[in-house]
């Protein structure tokens, strides 16, 4: 479908004020994949529309994955280094936002989801989506051999907190390594259930949320998500 207002468009899309992008509608800047150029009000597909040349950044809708590396951060206005500094600077500048999809730690590395659709976003937090969350801790001790009964039991509270934790799936990978399956999303859930049965996480990874992986995307990189990734999500 043509996009109805196409200098409102480009500029929510992060290239500039509805001002700027008029000037690149004026410098000819802006054309369609054949190269003619287009008019501010001009009513053309997204997929049709180029600037200098190159496709326009996927429209609202976006849902993108980062192999979030450790030492950045979920927050929008943190000192240090944000997973947004990983992202093209255009994306901070859509309307509708990109946010993050829940948080990872600082310290924790892995897959992380963006995206601009707050329904889906819902989907995805909301406490009754039960979406498995995958983690590989490394702990400073080796396990003592209860914590898997003890995390499946749906009993464990963590400290300062009146509500047991949903059960949740421990897979030994060696002595000071395991796998856990989260389906809620606690503060530092994963470092704190580790805590309450005296172990101490020196490494938090996220490999995969739902059926979803980060196959070989490297650290500190992203790409948005098609509709298979999304059907693998759910
Ligand atoms: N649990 C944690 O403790 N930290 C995370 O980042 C995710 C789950």
């Amino acid at each position: 479908a043509p996009v109805a207002k196409l200098v409102r468009h480009i500029a929510n899309l992060g290239y500039g004020s509805r001002k700027q992008v008029q000037a690149l509608f004026r410098e000819g800047r802006i054309t369609d994949a054949e190269g003619e150029v287009l008019y501010a009000d001009d009513r053309v597909p997204h997929a049709a529309v180029r600037i200098d040349g190159e496709p326009l950044d996927p429209p609202p809708g976006l849902v993108l994955m980062l192999h979030k590396p450790v030492g950045t951060t979920c927050s929008t206005r943190d000192p240090g280094r944000l997973v947004y500094d990983l992202l093209p600077p255009r994306f901070r500048m859509r309307d509708p936002q990109l946010s993050t999809v829940g948080r990872l730690d600082r310290d924790t590395s892995g897959l992380l989801l963006l995206t601009d659709d707050g329904q889906l976003l819902h989907r995805i937090i909301a406490p009754k989506s039960n979406l498995p969350k995958v983690y590989e801790a490394t702990l400073a001790q080796p396990l003592r051999g209860d914590e898997a009964a003890l995390f499946a039991s749906g009993t464990l509270l963590l400290e300062s907190e009146q509500t047991p934790l949903k059960p949740a799936t421990l897979v030994p990978v060696d002595a000071t390594r395991a796998r856990l399956v989260l389906t809620e999303g606690r503060y530092h859930q994963a470092r704190r259930m580790f805590a309450a049965v005296g172990n101490h996480v020196v490494a938090l990874h996220r490999p995969q949320i739902g059926g979803l992986t980060l196959g070989d995307l490297a650290e500190g990189r992203w790409r948005p998500l098609d509709a298979g990734d999304l059907a693998r999500l759910f």
